[in-house]
């Protein structure tokens, strides 16, 4: 993944329901241990917890590690760490947000569902079990990897969700049949697990530390394809493992796991395409992009850099 003559870079993500008691002054500590390192964010925090990813030289994000682990509310705080050559986030964003996953309902966090470590979720995806596998993140992220047999409901709203839920239960018994949930992180899982359980789902599972910490810990087995992110790589590997393409050109269908912002800045559509098929577009996800007044014009060697404005994508 990276060769030894390129600078080593952390990716951290974590996340930690707790009540912090004067956000705007954890905001300032951080924004004051940020400024003078190399260090690059997007970290949430409330009232009731952070959610964050960011990345560093791997001296500053240890330092980060440590500094957190000082503060007795963090003192186990969990870090997922992938290693990169660079950066991965455009700047040091740390900010007050009111819900640390964007949707449109309260839950109570307290009646999430039970959670399985990596080991533990390998050992029930191989048991007689015969769970039911929902992956609770968006469809453009289910497009390019997924754990086999899962199921992707519509997650954009919490309506769209509870809608699903009910559904759902004509066509399981909510009081016997298993519920194994996952995301990226974790932290989506709090939230639609529980809302699981007051719809009346009695087994609900949810994997710890998400996609992410079973790449880490179990690497690739039962996972197909990559794991999209939301930072500048887009996509990642689960682990060292090579895995099959099961991403497909929205164009011409063939195998691709490269995603883009279409260069119409009135569309900014992400999709996933081939090198040619984006080529023949400049770009664009469609021929009527191609023709919109306002395209940023397509540069050959580097179509991947992510548009920054508006990036809609974020939301999750
Ligand atoms: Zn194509
Ligand atoms: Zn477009």
């Amino acid at each position: 993944m990276i060769d030894a003559s390129s600078p080593l870079f952390f990716v951290l993500a974590f996340y930690r329901f707790v009540c912090i008691e004067n956000p705007p002054r954890f905001i300032a500590d951080h924004k004051r241990f940020f400024k003078t390192r190399n260090l690059t964010s997007r970290i949430y925090i409330s009232e009731n917890g952070i959610n964050g990813q960011m990345s560093g030289s791997k001296e500053d994000a240890e330092e980060y590690m440590k500094w957190m682990h000082a503060n007795p509310l963090f003192e186990d705080l969990y870090f997922k760490i992938h290693t990169h050559h660079e950066n991965v986030f455009p700047k040091k964003t740390i900010k007050y947000r009111k819900q640390l996953v964007a949707l449109d309902e309260e839950v109570d966090l307290k009646e999430s569902g039970d959670h399985l470590s990596p080991k533990e979720w390998k050992e029930m995806l191989e048991s007689d079990a015969d769970p039911l596998v929902l992956d609770v993140r968006n469809e453009y992220e289910w497009k390019v990897g997924r754990f086999q047999q899962a199921e992707c409901p519509p997650c954009q709203t919490f309506r769209d969700f509870k809608e699903y839920a009910e559904q759902l239960k004509k066509r399981v018994d909510p009081k016997k049949k298993a519920v194994m949930m996952y995301c990226t992180g974790g932290i989506r899982c709090e939230l639609y697990s529980s809302l699981l359980k007051k719809g009346g789902f009695e087994k609900i599972y949810q994997l710890d530390g998400g996609i992410i910490n079973y790449g880490l810990k179990q690497g690739k087995e039962h996972w197909l394809g990559k794991v999209f992110v939301f930072d500048d790589r887009l996509t990642v590997p689960i682990c060292d493992e090579p895995t099959e393409v099961i991403g497909k050109c929205h164009a011409c269908d063939s195998p691709s796991e490269s995603y883009y912002n279409c260069a119409n800045m009135d569309c900014n559509h992400l999709f996933l395409c081939c090198p040619s098929c984006l080529e023949k577009h400049l770009g664009c996800c469609s021929q009527s992009c191609k023709e919109a007044p306002r395209v940023r014009p397509y540069h050959h060697q580097n179509p991947h850099k992510p548009f920054r404005k508006g990036h809609h994508y974020f939301k999750a």
